[in-house]
């Protein structure tokens, strides 16, 4: 069900960009984690992308 609304999508990108990544394995940790919760490391990356998302 793809979401139209571009309202709605800025909301939806912004969940679900808010994240952090880690580097070693590439799981998904919440937006303040300081290590990874599957592997323990440290080395995590922000997952955020600015309004050019889209393309
Ligand atoms: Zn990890």
């Amino acid at each position: 069900m793809p979401i139209t609304d571009p309202v709605k999508l800025e909301i939806v990108y912004r969940r679900v960009l808010n994240k952090m990544v880690c580097r070693k394995c590439g799981a998904l940790n919440p937006p303040g984690a300081k290590k990874c919760r599957r592997c323990g490391s440290k080395d995590l990356r922000p997952k955020k992308r600015g309004a050019g998302f889209k393309k």
